[in-house]
Order: C-alpha cells, then structure tokens, then sequence
C-alpha cells in the first residue's frame, strides 16, 4: 500500500483514475444500501461512496466496521460527483484499517461538539487533526519562514545562543531557578546580553528565533511561561534603524502568510489586512493623555497596565510604535537621551492593544552601562563577562525582540496565545 494522492489533488478530470488515499475516518454514515465515508487527510476530505450494488457483500462489511477517527487506507476509482467535496467521490476496491481508533474519542475532530480549550490541549493530536486548528500553525511556521528569508536578505546572520544561563539577565523576577550540578543556574528569560555581545564580533547583523522562559506569576491571555522570541541585533546602528527593519519585516510576513496561507486563512475566517508603512509613531507621553482621555489612569512613568492597553487598542486600530519611553520602566542595557536621561530610546511596537515587541538603542559605553546597572539596585559583579564586552572595543547599537506567539495571535485574530502554541506552558499546564 502506498498514498498516491491528497484529497485535495482529485478532481472532475481525473474521472476513472484509481487511486489509494491514506487518512482517518472524519464520519461514516451507514444508510444500509450505500455506506458513506468522509477520509480525511493533511489538506482536506474524499467522500468514499460504497453503494452495494457496485461492491461485494465482503468489502461492504468491512467499511461497516469503521470506527470514527481510525486510520484507513482506501484504493478506488474517481467518480466525478457535483455534491460531493472537491466535486468528486471514490468508489472502493479494496480498504485496510491501519489502526484502529479506541472509542469513545475525548474530543471530536469533526468540529461539531465545541470542546473547552482544556480538553483540546489535553489531546492536542487530536485537536490539530482540525484544519481550522492546523491553520493557525501552518500560518506560524510561514511567518517564521519569512522572517528567516526576510532578514538574511537583509545580511543577517543566524545564531544561537545558551538557554541555560548563570545570571539572571533583568534582575531577578520572571525567572525559573534549575540545578545545574551543585550550582543554581536558570533558564534564560532573553538572549539579550548574548545578542549585545555578538555585536563586539564584527559580525554586525545576527538574530536568533528561539524559547524564551519567564516565570510569569498571572494567567492571562497573552502570557506564556515558554514563547519563542524573535531577536535581531545590529550594530552600527540605532533605534530609528532598528524600527524600521522591524515594520519592514512584518509588513513583509503577513504579506507572505496573505499570499501562501489562502486556505488557511479562509478556514479561520480572517481578512488579513497588509499594513502600511510607515507605522505611526507615537511617544510615550501622548499615550499618557489618550489613556487619560479614556478615563483610565496612567502616572508618568508607569508601564502600560492591561486597562492601558485596552484604553489604547480603542483609539489605535493597526500597528503602532510607542517611543521615548521613560528610563526607569525600561532595563539598564536601554539608552537614555543624552540631554535629558530620564528619558530612554526605547520603543514597543504594538498590535492595537497587545504588545508584541520591545527594542532600543542599546547602551554601548561601559562605564555607563556599569551605573545603569547599580542604578537599577543588580550587582556588576554578577555581569562580570558580559561587561567585559564593552571594554575592548563595542561598537554602538540597536535590536528588538519579537514574540512569535503575540505575532501570531495579530495575524491570525486568536484571543487567547495558547491557541498558538501546540504544546502551551503556563501555571497549571506542564503537560503533554
Ligand atoms: P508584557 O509587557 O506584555 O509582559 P514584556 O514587556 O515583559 O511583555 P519583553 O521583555 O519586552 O516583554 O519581551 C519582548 C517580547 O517578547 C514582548 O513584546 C512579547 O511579544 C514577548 N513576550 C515576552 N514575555 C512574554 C510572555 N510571557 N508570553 C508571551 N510573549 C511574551
Ligand atoms: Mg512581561
Ligand atoms: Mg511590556
Ligand atoms: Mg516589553
């Protein structure tokens, strides 16, 4: 037995072909005189017709004997039929189950029962066999593509850098303690001070597309423990450059997934929208009076809260920047204005009212970089070889991290960012 085709390359003219399909039983429908079998595979559903008039008493029995969701093979002739799917049906010569489904199913992939999400990560193999649920990752995995082919057209280079790392990189929230032989070590929470290292190479232009881990206390909808992050650093460069290669680059992806992802998107319901560019720009003290303006509070020099963002997302529709933020919200490696150094090149780019990435001009002077440390109440002494980097010649620079799942939830119009993830981690969720 070997697949000669998917479901989705029959049609009309192939009428007298045989061919063998490989899939699962999406339903069987047994009217006695005439059994009918939907077989379901990566891209669609054959209608497998079996009148008894047409096939033998043996083969009929056993196609009654399919059970929902067991793996078949199916050799057959094409049949042209106006209502079936994809115009046409196959009529069976001979069937093999090659495994059998346990019933009854914890979850029905055929979308007629709505599960709780709970139940569908519980049996994700299941869940994905949904194309409207496999949509989401097929369009993730062309986001990735292109942002992969978007920047090393650009010159980047790809690297990867440690996860198991021996110093928190932000101080000492978000971070998940392991035991590393008779030390503590963490998992690493951004390849940060890596990326910013690399720039003291000469290889100028890296990025890295990889797990990031943050112990984050709240369960929300757009918090992972895990996430993949999208990092760029460049050197020679600031923040204006490195936004700009930003919006250039997912301006470039969704018009990537809008012109592979057709189906995918059709099965999501998703009119996606290539954004303009530029991205407006706004600074951080106009955000201050819209939020306001909306009636929920914002201090100056607080970061955004979930009701800020909201208050945002109303008044902002698209993509947008938020610039100039105030150094005492933003990390110590951030650049503050030379004249007023209260005051940070740091941008967030945001999707209506979901952040979904942060960046700045990079601190490249060492003995700055040391103060803003102490500033910000973390010990040199535990950055020690990090630090060592800029005494020997780092040139100045900018990058920005990019959350692969945030992206993904703005292209695809998912509410919550576990429908983005296969396997989700978050408090109450460590398996499968
Ligand atoms: P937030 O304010 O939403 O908590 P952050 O400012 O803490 O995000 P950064 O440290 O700026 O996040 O990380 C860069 C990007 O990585 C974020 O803009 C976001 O897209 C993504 N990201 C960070 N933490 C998470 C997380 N826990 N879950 C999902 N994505 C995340
Ligand atoms: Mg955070
Ligand atoms: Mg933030
Ligand atoms: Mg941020």
């Amino acid at each position: 037995w070997k697949r000669t085709h998917y479901s989705q390359e029959l049609d009309e003219d192939m009428d007298g072909e045989t061919v063998t399909l490989m899939g699962w039983v999406h339903e069987i429908r047994d009217l006695g005189g005439i059994i009918f079998v939907l077989l379901r595979d990566r891209n669609g559903i054959t209608q497998i017709t079996a009148p008894s008039k047409k096939i033998t008493p043996e083969l009929m029995e056993e196609i009654r004997k399919f059970k929902k969701e067991s793996v078949i093979a199916v050799k057959g002739t094409i049949q042209g039929s106006p209502k079936a799917p994809g115009g046409v049906e196959v009529i069976p010569e001979e069937v093999k189950v090659l495994n059998e489904s346990k019933q009854p199913l914890p979850l029905d992939p055929t979308e007629k029962v709505r599960a709780e999400i709970d139940t569908r990560l519980d049996s994700r193999y299941l869940d994905l066999r949904k194309h409207s649920i496999s949509a989401i990752f097929k369009i993730k995995s062309t986001m990735l593509h292109s942002v992969r082919i978007f920047l090393e057209e650009k010159g980047f280079m790809e690297v990867n850098t440690p996860k198991l790392v021996g110093s928190a990189t932000e101080g000492g929230t978000e971070l998940f303690p392991i035991t590393y032989f008779e030390r503590e070590a963490f998992l690493g929470q951004s390849p940060q001070l890596y990326k910013q290292m690399m720039m003291a190479t000469g290889l100028d232009k890296v990025f890295e597309i990889a797990p990031i881990f943050r112990a984050e206390e709240h369960d929300t909808l757009r918090h992972l423990n895990e996430v993949i992050s999208i990092d760029a650093e460049l050197a020679f460069a600031d923040q204006e450059e490195a936004m700009e290669l930003l919006e250039k680059l997912v301006h470039h992806a969704i018009k990537e997934v809008k012109e592979n992802c057709q189906a995918e998107l059709e099965d999501l319901g998703v009119e996606l929208e290539v954004p303009e560019l530029p991205f407006p720009r706004l600074e951080y003290d106009e955000v201050i009076d819209i939020v306001n303006s909306k009636g929920v509070q914002l201090q100056h020099g607080e970061d955004l809260s979930r009701a800020a963002e909201k208050a945002l997302g109303e008044v902002m529709d698209g993509y947008y920047f938020i610039t100039n933020w105030p150094s005492e919200i933003k990390p110590f490696y951030v650049q503050p204005h030379e004249d007023e150094p209260e005051k940070s090149y740091a941008f967030d780019l945001m999707y209506r009212d979901l952040e979904i990435s942060s960046g700045a001009t990079r601190v490249h002077q060492h003995d700055l970089l040391v103060k803003q440390i102490k500033s910000k109440g973390l010990n040199p002494d535990s950055f020690q070889r990090y630090l060592a980097a800029f005494e020997y010649g780092m040139p100045p620079h900018a990058g920005w991290g990019l959350g692969a799942e945030r992206f993904t939830m703005c292209i695809t119009g998912m509410k919550n960012i576990r429908e983005t993830v296969l396997f989700p981690r978050d408090r109450r969720r460590l398996t499968p």
